[in-house]
């Protein structure tokens, strides 16, 4: 088992401790794992009517971290899924209540019903006026004979919501029982399971779930649910919980209803935000009225992954009370529940890019070749047609000393160049710039900014080269300052293990080779060897830069991702080049 704990058996003291300490509002029942408003001695003068809730432990932040002016009193802590005993709910009782009396509100589990109700029962016998609401709101199980009934689960929080704001507002015990029982008559909820949880003292998952296996409707202990299924998508899986949930309230359209989308704990914040997408969006469409939505960790199973839906038939009093504020740490007082049918959409300034810049020069054409464009495009096409078929390597390259997203994003900026250069200007500058545009935008990662930059600068070199076609010595300039850009942005120099250690050797024998006279075909050979050099040579480098360098020594004897790329995409250039200028 891998836990944050010390002492098993002291998970529950040390949560509350926690909590405590930096809720300076909560104040822990000496002796007991029971949490209390730190103003206790305050609220039992007040008259109003103590809220009591509680139950196992193991559902954080119910339910301790509902304890707060507008919700719970106190909450009785027992130990991790196991229902308190009597004597912390009674001492419980005794400590917080004033004339007014207690409410207790109990999830229907049978511990809880007799540890609570026991309590209950020896607090009048001390003249305290209780009472008790269970809550059952659970659609999975079918209520009947032969059954411990219901499960009471998520929707219990809107229980306490409800029936501490009644109670906040003064109402006396019998009103503050009936909007909580009003409240519990009119919540459903349903989960879905989508893996075990292990209770820290048991040290292993309490049962099993296949790889690919969910359980609909399983229980916050881990209870079986209604049916075990393969994974679908989240809308399918919302659908059917909510279905169920709306029949079973037998709502019809027009009613008006408030949201909880609650994680059952080890469910992706991302995820969660997934389901309550498609719950709005159903809810919606089958014409409920949808006045609140709360998405977030409400009542939990340890780290199970999953959630639960609850649904609330509300009115205008209900609304009020779901609405009051409270300083309960856990209810989100912020938020206020605010939703709307469909995400409001505020039209973007785009980038500028994309579209050839104005005035570009014509493209002259070679007498006799093929034009400039045309042979960019040819060369364009090689490259992106080589960084596709690189991308199972370079994504295994990345994976060992990055996060694997070189070969996706390069394969991706390549699809979207192969759409785009049709629509790309004439002259190689402006071909150079547009590319540039559709890098930064298609990219992405690390790579994205840094090619970019290359292209624009390389452009910029082009177009200095006032009136006709660039030559061979003009693309080598531009291949130089390019890479000096990209080392100006990326703050990264030769030797740091980085696409630079490919591009600036290969800049650099490019110029040297045309310079004593070589031919355009051998010079590029010249510099796809420097690259292949170069990129070889970051095996034994230690990166200094990106996101190996998090890795330090341990990326050595591995060849840099980045730099590979290099070599792969200037090895299509030569290679068509070489073809083109052949003739062939
Ligand atoms: P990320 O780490 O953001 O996922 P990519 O996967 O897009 O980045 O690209 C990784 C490559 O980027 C590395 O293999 C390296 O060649 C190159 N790189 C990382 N940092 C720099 C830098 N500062 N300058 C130049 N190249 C860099
Ligand atoms: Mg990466």
């Amino acid at each position: 088992m891998k836990k944050l704990v010390n002492d098993v058996s002291g998970v529950v003291p040390d949560m509350l401790e926690g909590l405590a300490l930096t809720h300076p509002e909560i104040a822990l029942l000496d002796g007991q794992t029971v949490a209390v408003r730190a103003d206790v001695a305050d609220f039992r003068r007040s008259g109003r009517v103590a809220v009591i809730s509680g139950g196992g432990s193991g559902h954080e932040p119910a339910h301790a971290g509902y304890v707060g002016r507008g919700m719970l009193t106190a909450a009785v802590c027992g130990d991790v899924f196991t229902s308190p005993s009597t004597d912390a709910v009674l001492e419980t009782i005794l400590t917080v209540a004033g004339p007014a009396g207690v409410l207790l509100i109990v999830k229907n589990y049978t511990g809880d019903r007799l540890n609570f109700g026991l309590a209950a029962e020896l607090a009048r016998a001390e003249g305290i006026p209780v009472e008790v609401v269970v809550v059952a709101d659970d659609v999975a199980i079918e209520a009947g004979e032969g059954t411990a009934g219901r499960r009471g689960i998520a929707g219990t929080v809107f229980v306490h919501k409800v029936a501490g704001a009644a109670a906040e507002a003064g109402l006396p015990l019998a009103e503050v029982r009936r909007e909580a029982e009003a409240a519990a008559a009119a919540v459903g909820s349903m989960g879905v399971g989508l893996s075990a949880c292990t209770v820290p003292a048991a040290g292993r998952p309490g049962f099993e779930l296949g790889p690919d296996e969910v359980e609909l409707g399983l229980g916050i202990h881990g209870e079986a649910g209604v049916r075990r299924t393969t994974v679908a998508p989240a809308d399918v899986v919302v659908d059917t919980l909510l279905d169920r949930i709306t029949a079973d309230l037998a709502l019809a359209p027009g009613d008006r209803v408030a949201l909880l989308v609650n994680n059952l704990g080890g469910t992706p914040l991302m995820e969660l935000q997934i389901v309550a997408r498609r719950a709005v969006r159903r809810l919606t469409e089958q014409g409920f009225r949808l006045e609140r939505a709360w998405t977030g960790s409400f009542l939990t199973a340890l780290e199970m992954a999953g959630c639960s839906l609850s649904v609330l038939r509300v009115d205008d009093r209900l609304l009020d009370r779901l609405d009051a504020p409270v300083s309960a740490p856990a209810w989100p007082a912020a938020h206020l529940g605010r939703v709307r049918p469909e995400p409001l959409r505020v039209p973007g300034t785009p980038a500028p890019g994309g579209v050839p810049a104005a005035g570009s020069r014509p493209a002259a054409s070679a007498a006799g070749g093929p034009s400039p464009r045309r042979v960019l495009e040819r060369v364009v096409e090689e490259v992106c047609a080589a960084l596709i078929a690189a991308e199972p390597e370079l994504t295994m390259m990345d994976q060992a000393v990055g996060d694997g997203d070189l070969g996706i994003s390069l394969a991706r900026g390549a699809e979207a160049v192969r759409r785009e250069f049709p629509g790309y200007g004439e002259d190689p500058a402006a071909v150079l710039r547009a590319l540039s545009a559709t890098l930064r935008r298609a990219l992405g990662g690390t790579s994205g900014p840094l090619y970019a930059v290359l292209l624009l600068r390389a452009a910029a070199v082009l177009e200095e080269e006032a009136g006709g076609v660039p030559g061979a010595r003009d693309w080598a300039r531009a291949l130089a300052e390019g890479a000096r850009a990209v080392s100006e942005l990326g703050g990264a120099e030769v030797g740091d293990r980085t696409m630079l250690d490919a591009l600036v050797p290969a800049a650099d024998a490019l110029r040297r080779t045309l310079d004593g006279g070589a031919e355009p075909c051998g010079a590029l050979s010249a510099a796809v060897e420097a690259a292949r050099k170069g990129t070889a040579a970051t095996a034994a480098m230690t990166p200094r830069r990106g996101r190996s360098s998090y890795l330090g020594e341990r990326a050595v004897g591995r060849v840099d991702p980045g730099a590979e790329a290099v070599a792969i995409w200037l090895e299509a250039v030569s290679r068509t080049l070489c073809a083109l200028l052949r003739g062939a």
